[in-house]
């Protein structure tokens, strides 16, 4: 058996049914009820055929990869550098060679950070990341910041969850030594400007680093349009295997960057006297990768690319829009991000119901939703809210799902009305 087979669905033929038939989890009840997924900004589940690639992989051809001179090692290899070209093609990457694998987004900015940041940074040099980043775009830098006496400056959210982005012109300043901003909220659903951003920071010399955790699952990326220097993404939310990520960095910035872990695998030569490196991406991709992972992720964004990231744009829209006019219409239920342009996530608070009693309630109802502060403390504060209730959606996702969040609020009202 060889590497993993997919079978492209047509873009035209955007068929949420036929998509849903790929996805054996959905069909199941819970507490008696169907099962009503609203929570791929967390992780989305996984399609048949990126299942069937990770077990093609372990029961067919598995093993370690680059160092074997065996047949297995080999078929291996090669399925796992295809992933690599797979998911340079997914997000339009000049070259492969500047996919480099890790476990996840945060990972993958905790490279930049440490790698790409950390040696030219000094006392009072900033880092602007924005109000609404997930932790994952915060702390990495307050790490590195916090050794040398830099700091971590916010750009502002207006009341509607967009990106202030005279408010981001003015912090952008000649010891701004990197911009770092989401291009979709995980809590707001705002799709941020990348465009326009990156013009602005480029325009005072200021490199831009793209958290794409949810910017992949919901649009067509880009990287060479967008201009960002760094987009970094996770295979979980876009239908493939958690515990693996990529980051796409310009193959000049790679180039440069010393490695962040050692171990085996990035070495060019290793002595007592010194040890030599070897070039990206492979520099920094230190130890065993996660082999059938990178082979499930490939599989993961083929699927996705096939399925068409625009009928996916399209189908989310639409979902989103019929999700917040059903929802505006529940008494005392606030939305949380109403931004212009958004993409399939929508936060709200109800009048004196806890968003933790909100989910059990729903989760009673069959309705899987995601509670709490979702990883963004500071967006919390900034509306003044110590926590949401969150609906996210995925491919897979109808309006009868959205009617059965609505259905199951109606429920959460009249328990506390
Ligand atoms: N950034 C955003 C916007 C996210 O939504 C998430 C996960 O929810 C992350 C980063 C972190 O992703 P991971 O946990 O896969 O590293």
């Amino acid at each position: 058996m060889s590497a993993p087979i997919v079978t492209p669905v047509p873009a035209a033929a955007f068929d949420v049914e036929a998509v849903r038939a790929q996805f054996p989890v959905l069909a199941q009840q819970i507490r008696g009820k169907h099962l009503v997924y609203l929570d791929s900004g967390a992780s989305a589940q996984k399609p048949e055929v990126v299942v069937q690639a990770v077990a093609d992989c372990y029961r067919g051809y598995y093993s370690n990869i680059h160092r074997g001179v065996h047949a297995l090692s080999e078929r291996s290899t090669t399925a796992f550098e295809r992933a690599r070209e797979q998911v340079a093609r997914f997000v339009n990457a000049p070259s492969p060679r500047e996919i480099v694998f890790l476990r996840s987004t945060t990972e993958a900015i905790n490279l930049v950070a440490n790698s790409f940041l950390e040696p030219q940074l000094g006392p009072d040099d900033e880092i602007l990341v924005t109000e609404m980043e997930h932790h994952s775009n915060i702390v990495p830098w307050q790490l590195v910041a916090d050794r040398y006496g830099a700091k971590v400056v916010a750009a502002p959210v207006t009341d509607r969850g967009e990106l202030d982005l005279d408010g981001l012109t003015r912090l952008i300043h000649g010891r701004t030594k990197l911009v770092a901003v989401t291009h979709v909220s995980n809590v707001l659903g705002t799709i941020n400007p990348i465009a326009d951003i990156v013009r602005l920071a480029h325009a005072q010399g200021v490199p831009v680093l793209v958290d794409g955790a949810q910017g992949v699952p919901h649009l067509a990326v880009d990287v060479q349009a967008l201009g960002c220097d760094f987009y970094a993404f996770s295979a979980h939310k876009v239908y493939g295997p958690s515990g693996v990520g990529a980051l796409w960095a310009r193959a000049e910035l790679l180039a440069a960057m010393p490695p962040y872990q050692g171990g085996g695998g990035m070495i060019r030569r290793v002595s007592f006297s010194g040890t030599t490196f070897a070039d990206p991406p492979e520099r920094f991709e230190a130890g065993t990768p996660d082999v059938a992972g990178v082979i499930g992720f490939g599989a993961a964004v083929e699927w996705t690319r096939a399925l068409g990231l625009d009928a996916i744009a399209a189908h989310e829209h639409e979902l989103t829009q019929y999700a917040m006019a059903r929802l505006a219409d529940i008494p005392g239920l606030r939305l949380i991000g109403t931004a212009a342009d958004k993409a399939g996530v929508v936060s709200f608070v109800m009048d004196g119901v806890h968003p933790h009693d909100i989910g059990t309630i729903l989760d009673g109802e069959g309705v899987a939703v995601r509670v709490g502060h979702h990883c963004a403390q500071p967006l919390m504060e900034r509306f003044a809210v110590p926590a949401t209730a969150r609906a996210s959606f995925g491919v897979y996702n109808t309006s009868a799902d959205v009617d059965a969040l609505a259905a199951a609020l109606d429920k959460v009202r009249h328990w506390f009305g």
